[in-house]
C-alpha cells in the first residue's frame, strides 16, 4: 500500500543527532518540516558523545541547555598522558576557559532521546515519525519526492513531496550512495575503537577528559554523567591499530567487541591514578568500531537536496566534533533557509559554501592526528618515559596544535565572544 503525505517546506530522513537538531531549529524558526527515521524504535543507543561550546551555545539558543546540564557533565579540562601514565598537558576547556557556554559530555542516547523528545512535543507526533526507512529520491521541478518502505511488517510505502529535503541519514547515508554509488564504503585508517562506559569512582577530579598515550594506541576517558551515590558514569574508548580487516569489516554503532582482542594490549597501563586494565575488565562490555570517514565531496547540494551531519562529513571521532558539528549544520541551515525562504536554491547554495569546506577541513585535520599530535611528538621522543616533560617536548609546541586545531573546528574562544547563534548570522550572500 502507498501512502502519499501533503507537500511540506522540508522533509528530513534521519531522526539521530543532526536531523532532531535541525527539525527543532527549523520549526523553531516557523518552517513547515518533517521527520522520517527509519528504526523502528527510537532507542538511547551508543555510549558517550561530546559536545563542544559552540554546539552548546546552539541547543542553548533551543532552549534545551538546561535538561542537558542536568543530564550530562560539563567538562572543565582536558588532560594529555603518555603511555607510561605521564602527564604531558591540561588545559581548561568550555566555561572554565572563559567560553560562554560549557563543552558537554553526554551519553548519545541521552542526548538522542532529549532532542527526539523535544522534537515530537514541539512538531507534533504526527510530524516525527519511525519505521520509515527512504529508498529512493527523485527530483522535482521546484523540490524532490522521497520514497520510503514502511517497516511495519505490512510492506507498504510513503512518498513524501516536499521544496527541500535533508539528508541526516548518518555514516552509512542511503541518499549519498544514490548520489554517488561508486563511493563504496568508508575509509578505514587502520584503528579500532573499543567503546563503552561503566559506573566506578571519579577519575582525578571527576571533570577531566583524559587522552594518555599515540594515535597508534590510546585511552581516553570522561564522565558523562555524576550518579547519586558520588560515582560516575565514565566512557571509554580503548583504541590501537591493526591490519586485523575482520574486526573492522562494517562500521555498525552497535556491534559488540570482544574484552579478549583489546585487554592483552593495555595488561600494564597501571597508572597510579587509574588501573586501565581493571577499568576494562569491570565494563559491563563494549562496542568495537573501526576509524573510518570518508574524503570530503565537491558539493552537498544536488537540486532541492542536500547533506547534513554524518551523511555530509563523516570524521574520525577524535577531538570532539562528530555531534558538534552535525549541530553546526543544522543551525546554519536554517539560517539560510529563513534568510531566502522564497528561493530555496540559494539558501541551500550558501548553506553549502558555509559548510562543506569548514567539516572538510576538519576531516583533513583529523586525519593528520588533530588535537592528537603532541601525543605522537611524545611518544617518538621519550617512548620509555621522561623525568620532565619540559625535556620532551615545548609548551609552545602543544599550544600551535591545540590553538590551531579550535580554530579549524571553529571553537577559538574569539570565535565565540558574542552570544549569537549561528542561525541569526548573515547568510543574505555567498561567503567571499
Ligand atoms: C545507534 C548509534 C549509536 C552511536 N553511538 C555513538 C557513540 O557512542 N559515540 C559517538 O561519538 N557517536 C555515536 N554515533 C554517531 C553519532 O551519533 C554521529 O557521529 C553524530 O552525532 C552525527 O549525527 P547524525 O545525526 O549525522 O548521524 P546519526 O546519529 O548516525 O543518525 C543518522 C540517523 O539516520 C537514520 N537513517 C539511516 N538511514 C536511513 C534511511 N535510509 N532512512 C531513514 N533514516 C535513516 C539512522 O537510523 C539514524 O537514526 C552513533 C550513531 C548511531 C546511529
Amino acid at each position: 500500500m502507498t501512502t502519499a503525505s501533503a507537500h511540506h517546506e522540508v522533509l528530513i530522513v534521519g531522526g539521530g543527532i543532526a536531523g532532531l537538531t535541525a527539525a527543532i531549529s527549523l520549526h523553531r524558526a516557523g518552517i513547515d518540516v518533517v521527520v522520517r527515521e527509519s528504526v523502528r524504535e527510537v532507542r538511547p543507543l551508543g555510549v558517550g558523545i561530546n559536545l563542544l561550546p559552540h554546539a552548546v551555545r546552539e541547543l542553548d539558543a533551543l532552549g534545551l541547555l538546561v535538561r542537558l546540564e542536568a543530564n550530562g557533565v560539563a567538562s572543565s579540562t582536558l588532560a594529555y598522558f603518555s603511555a607510561h601514565g605521564q602527564a604531558i598537558w591540561d588545559e581548561p576547556r568550555g566555561r572554565a576557559a572563559g567560553y560562554g557556554w560549557p563543552q558537554l559530555s553526554i551519553h548519545r542516547g541521552t542526548l538522542q532521546m532529549i532532542l527526539h523528545n523535544a522534537a515530537v512535543r514541539e512538531l507534533g507526533a504526527d510530524r516525527v515519525i519511525s519505521a520509515r526507512h527512504l529508498t529512493t529520491i527523485e527530483h522535482l521541478e521546484h523540490g524532490a519526492r522521497a520514497t520510503f518502505d514502511i517497516r511495519d511488517g505490512d510492506g507498504g510505502v510513503e512518498v513524501i513531496e516536499a521544496d527541500v529535503v535533508v539528508a541526516a541519514d548518518g555514516i552509512h547515508s542511503t541518499v549519498r550512495r544514490l548520489r554517488h554509488p561508486n563511493e563504496g564504503m568508508p575509509l578505514w585508517n587502520g584503528a579500532l575503537l573499543f567503546r563503552g562506559a561503566i559506573e566506578r569512582e571519579p577519575i582525578l577530579d571527576g571533570r577531566t577528559m583524559i587522552w594518555a598515550g599515540h594515535p597508534d594506541q590510546k585511552f581516553i576517558a570522561y564522565p558523562i554523567r555524576d550518579l547519586p551515590d558520588g560515582r560516575q558514569l565514565i566512557n571509554f574508548i580503548a583504541e590501537y591499530r591493526t591490519d586485523d580487516r575482520q574486526l573492522a569489516e562494517r562500521e555498525d554503532w552497535n556491534r559488540p567487541g570482544d574484552l579478549a582482542d583489546v585487554a592483552p594490549r593495555f595488561a600494564d597501563w597501571i597508572f597510579d591514578w587509574l588501573d586501565v586494565p581493571a577499568l576494562l575488565h569491570d565494563a559491563p562490555g563494549m562496542f568495537v568500531f573501526p576509524m573510518v570517514d570518508r574524503d570530503p565531496l565537491d558539493t552537498w547540494t544536488d537540486g532541492r537536496v542536500t547533506l547534513l551531519g554524518d551523511a555530509a562529513h563523516p570524521m574520525y571521532p577524535i577531538g570532539s566534533n562528530g555531534a558538534s558539528q552535525g549541530i553546526l549544520d543544522a543551525r546554519v541551515l536554517t539560517g539560510c533557509l529563513l534568510a531566502h525562504r522564497s528561493d530555496p536554491d540559494t539558501a541551500l547554495a550558501i548553506y553549502d559554501a558555509h559548510r562543506r569546506p569548514a567539516t572538510g577541513a576538519i576531516v583533513l585535520a583529523n586525519r593528520g592526528l588533530g588535537p592528537e599530535m603532541p601525543m605522537r611528538l611524545v611518544h617518538e621522543r621519550a617512548p620509555d618515559g621522561f623525568s620532565s616533560i619540559d625535556d620532551v617536548i615545548t609548551r609552545d609546541e602543544i599550544l600551535q596544535v591545540t590553538d590551531g586545531y579550535r580554530r579549524t573546528a571553529g571553537f577559538a574562544l574569539e570565535a565565540l565572544a558574542s552570544g549569537r547563534s549561528l542561525a541569526d548570522a548573515d547568510y543574505d550572500a555567498l561567503p567571499t
